[in-house]
């Protein structure tokens, strides 16, 4: 048993609320630690802290951030494995999609470090006579950052790395399910240099969430997590005046044409839906096969399933580790009970795949003709759940994703270019793959969602982070001509 505590102004302090949640092994269900619940006080130190911070941190400058955040690469870079391992002990996920979510996190840090070329403003000269005007951009001062359990490492490097070398203080309220890895990046920050309490961790519930939420010195919030979570913070905080970004759930289609690759349709298939034990918001939760491509795809996909080795990440054998509670592991299986029952097709049962023991494993599972109406097809599900939904048209897949209330990612499986072109023209959805299952934007780019899957303006990291943590301010200067100065400047009186 081991304890997550907060960490503030460089250093770890221990939780005073009297408040604990566990945190979990998954992988063999037993309580491994405990993690502090910040009340609503503990809140107010960690926002004085950072208030304090900011104030200093935004007088550094752009090259003394950016050294800071090099330094930090490279103690992560020279971390990985260590951090995965981390990562995999409170997650579940395999050290294998660890290292993967390290590595598409740490691209958002490399982002950051080039920040100085693209954070600009604007300047426009001689508007009028003697005057010009131009642009700053300049931090908020303390921003926060509330992340889910499924990316501990990879969501909060989305938003602090543009945050902090915008010259913003963060305060960082992780999932407390599997919060050390927060720890371990808070460290590494303070080694590379980073001044006490730019960034700062707040461990906690609710409690702490609401107290962030209507904190008069947090100017921003960035949330990700589930929809109903997600529109509760951006109606709050938008409440009460502070600038937020709340990216929510998701259910993710993808068409499978009659004329694509059925092969690499299907390895797609089996990466998106069971990566991570499906607990990934850019997951595929739907195959839509279109025309006669079904039975082939379906007898493909199952025919993977058979190799997926489920078990827990500290074998090296493993491909699919356990969900993420027992409880969340309950909720899913409740959806194959149910989809059976409502007259859909479970080709694979992953109830029947488990390991054996107490961890909270369920096997992938493959759910054919569904239907809009059942509710594996409705719900956010959020386990290694797959279900194939079969329309006669490309038009009837392209309705399904754009009546479904979320509109995170989507994918179309094609060989026709003139297909895939019109599909990214009308699809309503944030992020789009052409023969890509999981189009997750490189850094230079940014993630969002549309529809349920975000609330708010600007999505998250590349340029949009930066606009998101900078706040712009016109200047207009009138400078008199000094050929009109009463003091000799040694200038020409005439020109
Ligand atoms: P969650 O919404 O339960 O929790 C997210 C954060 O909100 C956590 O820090 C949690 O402590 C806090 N929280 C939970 N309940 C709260 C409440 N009632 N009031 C205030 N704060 C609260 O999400 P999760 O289960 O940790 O993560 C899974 C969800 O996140 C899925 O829905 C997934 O699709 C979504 N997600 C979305 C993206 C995206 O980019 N759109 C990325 C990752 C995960």
């Amino acid at each position: 048993m081991y304890d997550i505590e907060h960490y503030i102004d460089g250093t770890v302090v221990s939780g005073t609320s009297g408040r604990t949640a566990p945190v979990y092994d998954p992988a063999t269900g037993a309580v491994q630690g405990q993690v502090a619940l910040a009340s609503s006080d503990e809140v107010d130190v960690v926002v004085a802290s950072a208030v304090r911070a900011a104030a200093q941190w935004r007088e550094s400058s752009l090259s003394t951030r950016t050294a800071i955040l090099f330094r930090f690469r490279e103690l992560m870079d020279s971390r990985r494995e260590e951090l995965a391992q981390l990562i995999s002990r409170e997650h579940g996920k395999v050290p294998s999609d660890a290292l993967g979510e390290i590595a598409r996190g740490m691209e958002n840090v490399e982002f950051a470090c080039g920040f100085a070329a693209t954070l600009k403003g604007e300047y426009a000269e001689q508007v009028s006579g003697g005057v010009d005007v131009y642009s700053l951009r300049q931090p908020l001062g303390v921003v926060a950052g509330i992340t889910p359990f499924n990316f501990p490492a990879m969501v909060p490097m989305w938003m602090f790395a543009n945050a902090i070398v915008c010259g913003n203080a963060f305060i960082l309220k992780p999932s407390e399910k599997d919060p050390s890895a927060a720890l371990f990046i808070a460290r590494a920050l303070t080694e590379a240099g980073l001044p006490d309490g730019v960034f700062n961790v707040l461990q906690g519930d609710k409690v702490a969430v609401d107290r962030l939420l209507d904190h008069p010195d947090v100017a921003a919030v960035s949330f990700v997590g589930s929809t109903p979570i997600a529109k509760y913070v951006y109606e709050t905080g938008a409440a009460n005046g502070k600038r937020v970004q709340a990216l929510g759930g998701a259910k993710n289609h993808m068409l499978v044409l009659p004329d694509a690759d059925v092969d690499s349709a299907a390895d797609a298939a089996v990466s998106a839906a069971y990566g991570s034990a499906g607990e990934r918001c850019m997951a595929v939760s739907v195959v839509v096969a279109v025309g006669g491509v079904g039975d082939e795809l379906v007898a493909a996909i199952t025919d993977r399933i058979g190799k997926v080795v489920v078990g827990p990440g500290t074998d090296p054998a493993s491909e699919m580790g356990p969900l993420i509670t027992g409880e969340h592991r309950d909720k899913v299986a409740g959806y194959l009970a149910t989809a059976e029952q409502d007259g859909a097709d479970l080709v694979v049962d992953g109830r029947e795949r488990t390991p054996a023991g107490d961890g909270f494993f369920l096997g992938a599972s493959l759910v054919d003709h569904v239907h809009t109406g059942m509710s594996v097809y409705t719900d956010e599900i959020f386990g290694p759940v797959l279900s194939v939904v079969r329309v006669d048209t490309y038009e009837e897949g392209l309705a399904l994703v754009n009546d479904n209330p979320y509109g995170n990612g989507t994918a179309i499986f094609t060989r026709d270019g003139g297909v895939a072109r019109r599909f990214q023209f009308e699809v309503h959805a944030g992020m789009v793959g052409i023969n890509v299952p999981i189009p997750v934007p490189v850094a230079t780019f940014s993630f969002g969602g549309w529809k349920g899957s975000l609330f708010g303006d600007l999505h998250m990291y590349g340029p949009d982070g930066l606009r998101f943590y900078t706040r712009t301010k016109v200047v207009t200067s009138r400078w008199p001509d000094p050929a009109t100065s009463s003091v000799d400047l040694g200038f020409p009186k005439t020109r």
